[in-house]
């Protein structure tokens, strides 16, 4: 378990920089190293904030075969992230991100627009 969690490590920082700090599913900024700078910075709590991590997220799932590298790894925040394989059949990710959109434009899902 630890060695492939720290495998995501690189393809996780890749995804980060390719989508320029933004989750993949709700477009809000995310963070790698101090959620309380990050915090501040946005003027949100640390619980919050801390809803924001940055997460490596398998597209197609490990367990279906799904690679840890850049091809199949991006970049979303830890609510996100969790929210999709919480669900007993996980939505593709274009099909999840619509569904974060409209969660989030009312009102719902972590209610966080820093942007
Ligand atoms: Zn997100």
């Amino acid at each position: 378990m630890a060695q492939r969690r720290k495998s995501l490590i690189k393809p996780r920082s890749i995804a980060f920089s390719r989508q320029s700090g933004h989750c993949l599913y709700c477009g809000q900024p995310m963070w790698t190293s101090s959620v309380e700078e990050f915090a501040a910075k946005h003027k949100i709590t640390s619980a919050q904030a801390k809803l924001l991590q940055c997460t490596g997220e398998h597209l197609k799932a490990h367990h279906e075969g799904g690679k840890a590298d850049q091809s199949n790894i991006v970049a979303a925040c830890l609510y996100c992230n969790q929210g999709r394989h919480k669900r007993k059949d996980p939505p593709e990710p274009e099909q999840y991100k619509r569904l974060v959109y409209q969660r989030l434009s009312k009102g719902g899902w972590h209610q966080l627009r820093i942007n």
